[in-house]
């Protein structure tokens, strides 16, 4: 597999071994292979964003708490999902649209994040790329239960994601594989020329009403949180109070999101990256 060919093959179970964090398994590349990370690689990884992305990536993986998250979300959801739908529309009214983003939303893509860390990455396009083609992430606890029953209640679901048209074969071969429904063109809105989800929002709430909204980055819910700025991005937090656990679903992701240029001052480079990080702890702690 294209994630995992430089990397020694050990054995039949999906784990992998990390002299870098003792007694801990996580997944990199591909489910059903094993690989070991050579030693040289190892130490690319102990930068502190690369390491904070593999300590992440563990916990996404390995905690019974991230998966109970990820059905909490799911399972209110699901109680949002039945009482819109417990009475019949009425004449001339909009159907029902659920509208969710895909990345650790839907599915897990640490195994990628482990992949580009233990080779002393951070985000790479090509890398990413050639991940959505391997159409090889999980499915979050809870998520295909939700959208199928979504399509059963006659409900359409719009895939807003800012994976791109190059991701697209190999996205919706990796949902389809799931069990996910609706996974057709006419429910697909990939990123164009832009991040921002708000036109493709419109496009919804042309033909339907939206339930409900599904991310793991507050931009998936309102372009206000596209901002890198931590301080606004807290303000909205106050400003959409309401909305949490209503009509915006969140699910949790401590391994990327918009917080991450947030907090930075934008998307720099990793050695940038590290040193700022360093800085921001080393003055808190005092
Ligand atoms: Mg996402």
């Amino acid at each position: 597999m294209l994630h995992t060919k430089k990397l020694l093959t050990l054995g039949a179970s999906s784990l992998l071994s990390l002299s870098l964090l003792s007694s801990c398994f996580i997944s990199v590349g591909t489910r059903g292979s094993t690989v070991y990370q050579q030693e040289r690689q190892v130490s690319h990884a102990m930068s502190p964003t690369l390491g904070g992305k593999l300590f992440s990536s563990a916990w996404i993986q390995r905690s019974a708490e991230y998966k109970a998250l990820c059905q909490q979300a799911y399972n209110i959801a699901t109680e949002r999902l039945l009482a819109a739908t417990s009475r019949p529309l009425a004449p001339g009214e909009k159907r029902w649209a659920i509208v969710t983003d895909i990345d650790e939303t839907m599915v897990d893509n640490t195994a990628n994040s482990v992949y580009q860390a233990l080779r002393g990455e951070d985000y790479v396009q090509a890398s990413w790329d050639k991940w959505c083609d391997q159409a090889d992430a999980v499915a979050l606890q809870g998520a295909v239960d939700f959208f199928r029953r979504a399509d059963a209640l006659g409900v359409d679901i719009y895939y807003i994601s800012n994976r791109n048209e190059l991701n697209r074969a190999g996205t919706m071969r990796n949902l389809r594989a799931l069990g996910f429904p609706q996974i057709d063109d006419s429910h697909f809105m990939l990123k164009d020329k832009t991040s921002d989800k708000t036109a493709r929002r419109n496009k919804v709430l042309e033909t339907h009403n939206i339930l409900m909204l599904l991310g793991d980055n507050l931009g998936d819910f309102d372009h206000f949180f596209d901002i890198h700025d931590e301080a606004v991005r807290d303000q909205g937090v106050m400003r959409f109070a309401e909305e949490f656990g209503r009509r915006f679903i969140v699910l949790p992701n401590p391994n990327y999101g918009t917080w991450e240029p947030a907090m930075n001052g934008g998307y720099i480079g990793l050695t940038e990256k590290d040193q700022k990080l360093v800085t921001k702890l080393r003055t808190q702690r005092k």
